[in-house]
């Protein structure tokens, strides 16, 4: 049901240009509403995956908050609708000002990931005579089985503070009078389908939730972050991830204590599948092992195969000749401008519609305009 574009409406619209099926985003949220309100779990939609406005709208309008990484996406949550007291900022490297819109803003929650970070919230949360609220970020050395650009949970990246530091970061969250701990955070990478990797995450977190207990510590909230794949390969078989067995995992392996709140920030999961880039063919070239269809998209407008070499399963729409295989390429100056090697697509020729799937996420919002090229434009499905 999912996979039917309006073609006839389709064809009319200047591309390139992403496609947002409103109903899958729609449905999507309302199942992620009923698994996780099983358990009383929160949601937290993670908004750099997708900050287009109208998205935003409609994932605020199920009651699910926000999970920022810069001031900006701070903002853009606010303008949508978000309550503040339902945002969340993390991110290793917050500058003074992006603090301050969420210290004037009242928000929720900062995930803070350093030492050095917390000194800097305090002071500022002094100055404008707010007390902070802090989550600690922590890395708990889980190994996510995904892309390693897309790991974040291991001692290697950037991310969280140690397990060893601890004890210093709460010496300090201790001294601090204008930071109040609030909880413990944690993500381990992006594009997780083996669900081994959060029953791990579960094990390391009753770990720590038995040293913080030592310590006469609580986390109110444990925020055990995003992460969940989609099933780039097969969209329309899988127009969304199986929610039901994720959160059934957090709730068999996690052990809580009283009053205690479980988070999650998805990002991909939530509007992956929603979002389709859509752009025609200008010339089919032959090369010499392959004939190369070049679209009038490129990877300023969507650069995941270009800079994780993602996968994107690409159609044409248009076409229903004998099948053929295409370097699907785009218009821009980088032989990375690719987005499928030896596609098999219906025999394709100039003007046809190609659609590459499971951009949702990671896609427009990472749109740029190298060679000066124009920002792809957004199409709604009940705006069409
Ligand atoms: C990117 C990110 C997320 C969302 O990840 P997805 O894989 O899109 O679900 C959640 N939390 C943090 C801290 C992130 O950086």
């Amino acid at each position: 049901m999912y996979n039917q574009f309006p073609l006839a409406k389709l064809k009319e619209v200047e591309t390139p240009f992403y496609y947002y099926n409103m109903q899958l985003l729609e449905d999507t949220l309302g199942v992620i509403k009923t698994e996780a309100d099983k358990y009383g779990f929160h949601i937290h939609y993670a908004v750099k995956a997708n900050a287009n406005k109208r998205i935003l709208e409609k994932i605020n309008s199920f009651g699910i908050g926000a999970d920022c990484v810069s001031g900006n996406e701070v903002s853009a949550s606010l303008n949508a609708g978000f309550p503040a007291d339902k945002v969340v900022f993390a991110g290793v490297g917050k500058a003074d000002k992006e603090i301050i819109t969420g210290l004037e803003n009242n928000i929720g929650c900062f995930n803070v990931e350093s030492i050095p970070e917390l000194e800097i919230i305090n002071e500022l949360a002094e100055k404008h005579g707010k007390v902070a609220n802090v989550a600690l970020r922590i890395n708990p050395n889980v190994k996510a089985n995904t892309h390693h650009y897309i790991t974040t949970g291991l001692e290697e990246n950037k991310f969280g503070i140690y397990i060893w530091d601890l004890e210093k970061v709460m010496d300090k969250v201790d001294e601090l009078k204008n930071v109040s701990f609030e909880g413990i955070h944690f993500h381990i990478g992006s594009q997780i389908n083996d669900l081994d990797s959060f029953k791990q995450l579960c094990t390391r977190v009753n770990e720590l939730q038995e040293w913080f207990a030592e310590r006469r510590a609580f986390p109110r909230i444990i925020n055990v972050g995003g992460g969940l794949g989609i099933d780039y390969e097969k969209p329309d078989e899988n127009p969304m991830p199986n929610f039901e067995k994720f959160f059934k995992i957090f709730s068999d392996f996690l052990e809580l204590k009283e009053g205690q709140e479980v988070h999650f920030e998805l990002g991909r999961s939530v509007v992956c599948q929603c979002g389709t880039l859509m752009s025609k063919v200008l010339y089919v070239k032959e090369g010499v092992n392959t004939h190369f269809a070049i679209v009038d998209a490129g990877m300023s407008d969507l650069i995941r195969p270009a800079l994780y070499q993602a996968y994107h399963k690409i159609e044409n729409l248009t076409s229903s000749l004998e099948e053929d295989k295409y370097d699907v390429v785009g218009p821009i100056c980088e032989s990375s401008d690719c987005f499928g090697k030896a596609v098999t697509l219906p025999k394709t020729g100039r003007g046809d519609l190609i659609a590459i799937r499971s951009a949702g996420a990671y896609g427009e919002i990472m749109a740029n305009q190298y060679n000066l090229r124009a920002l792809p434009k957004a199409v709604y499905s009940d705006e069409i």
